[in-house]
């Protein structure tokens, strides 16, 4: 049959529907050029806030109403449970996060509706990808155990699991042998890799550089792997900047210049009560020491406004800290109360109109912090992975560097490089968003 995944939600999100796109191609089903030619639509969910998951079950309706086999995955089916098939009665199949490799004999059983809810994450489905394409995502972790207060995903991605060490590197040296320059590792909070569960077994051989620590043997390991250029890495913590992650960071030069260290807010008060086990003074301590190791090393994050009980004080801390660390670049997003989490017990209490403002004070500061950061690196010279014509102007290139940013340069007819290749670029000119620059040899 001819299908269709589409896909809401983050990055692990995309790679989940990855992994299911592979699965049906597997099981000899073809993926369809455009959603009118597709039998089976299979929409990938988000429920982090309310909005994503009214986005995805508005979208599950549009197909049900097209006559589509209609397929609901991720984080909203589990959270809704038997509840989905109230808001979408006519819906074929939900199969929640920990249950896709059962999708492709769902579809083959025909049996509808159907709900899968439970935990069969066979490693098959977790290492499945699809042919094709120079960067990969990769999970090494799945779940989450930290139990942030305002937070779903601990409920509906169930408890932290790290992979075996060996399943990721074979998955890895295979991407790469079929041409994969870059990696990024996935999990809710990377750093953590190997603390819940153990990644490396007595049978593995021993850290050749005596690393001891999971996450910095993993990059250890995957640097010895022929063909890989970059391996990225998102999300992080404070806590797990350990001196061993900053000798991996310098031992191994694929391991690239760019942490997404989500830090939720600047002031003390609120990050208790989030549970976010860092404070203001320890989350700036990590920025310095990054900042310190390579004053380049691009830092990304991600900030609640509006959490319940939010004074303008304690927003204008979170302004200030956004200074002081200097971000490359952030993501904003309101506080919406779910259901179940410890903050929902609490009122909602700062208006809609006020996260809005304070949603927009943020970006505008970004706006030009993130001009000023990238104001710096004019002159320089990035190495960059080229990735194609670029979005806005055709006659231009885009890739990314080593700290994720967007680089562009003008290409001259057959002087186009591959998807990839690496390519030295001087920057000429800075934007908030963006680098241009032009190629050099
Ligand atoms: N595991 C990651 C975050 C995953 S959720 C980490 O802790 O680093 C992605 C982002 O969504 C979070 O960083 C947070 O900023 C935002 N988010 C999560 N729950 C939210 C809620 N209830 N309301 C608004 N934003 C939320
Ligand atoms: Fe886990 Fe907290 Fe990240 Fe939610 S915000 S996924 S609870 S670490």
């Amino acid at each position: 049959m001819k299908f269709l995944v589409h896909t809401y939600g983050c990055q692990m999100n995309v790679r989940d529907s990855e992994a299911v796109e592979a699965l049906m191609l597997a099981a000899g089903h073809e993926k369809a050029a455009c959603e009118d030619d597709a039998e089976i639509v299979i929409v990938n969910s988000c429920t982090v806030r309310q909005k994503a998951e009214e986005k995805a079950v508005g979208k599950a309706g549009n197909l049900i109403a097209a006559k589509k086999i209609t397929g609901m995955m991720g984080c909203a089916v589990k959270r809704l449970g038997e509840g989905i098939f109230a808001k979408l009665p006519k819906l074929d199949f939900a199969v929640g996060p920990r249950a896709l490799g059962m999708i492709p004999k769902i579809v083959a059983d025909g049996r509808f509706p159907r709900l899968e809810l439970g935990d069969d994450m066979m490693s098959r489905a977790l290492a499945a990808h699809v042919e094709g394409g120079f960067q990969a995502f990769v999970t090494i972790l799945v779940g989450c155990d930290n139990r942030c207060s305002y937070c779903i995903v601990p409920d509906v991605r169930g408890h932290e699991y790290s992979r075996p060490a060996r399943e990721i590197v074979a998955e890895v040296r295979a991407l790469a042998a079929r041409g994969v320059a870059e990696v990024c590792l996935l999990g809710q909070s990377v750093l953590r890799y190997g603390a819940r569960n153990a990644a490396w077994d007595d049978a593995d051989a021993p850290s050749p550089g005596g690393y001891t620590e999971a996450f910095p043997r993993l990059l250890e390991a995957l640097a010895s792997i022929p063909g890989l250029r970059r391996i990225r890495f998102t999300s992080a913590h404070p806590k797990g900047c350990t001196d061993e992650l900053f000798r991996a960071c310098r031992e191994f030069p694929q391991v690239c210049r760019h942490m997404h260290l989500p830090v939720q807010s600047g002031s003390d008060r609120i990050l208790a009560d989030m549970g976010r086990r860092y404070t203001r003074a320890e989350y700036l301590a990590a920025v310095s020491r990054l900042r310190e190791f390579d004053p380049d090393f691009a830092i990304t994050t991600d900030v609640i406004v509006g959490y319940p009980g939010e004074t303008e004080e304690d927003f204008e801390a979170t302004r200030s800290l956004m200074e002081e660390a200097g971000f490359d670049n952030s993501f904003v997003f309101k506080y919406s109360p779910r259901p179940g989490t410890r903050s929902a017990a609490r009122e909602d209490d700062v208006p809609t109109a006020e996260k809005e403002r304070r949603d927009q004070v943020l970006l505008a500061d970004q706006q030009s912090r993130g001009l000023r950061r990238n104001e710096r690196l004019v002159g320089s010279v990035r190495e960059v992975l080229a990735e194609g014509p670029s979005k806005r102007n055709k006659s231009r290139w885009s890739g990314r560097d080593s700290g994720n940013r967007i680089v562009v340069w003008d290409v001259a007819q057959g002087d186009c490089p591959p998807p990839g290749s690496p390519v030295k670029v001087r920057i000429t000119e800075a934007h908030a968003q963006i680098l241009v620059g032009e190629r050099v040899e």
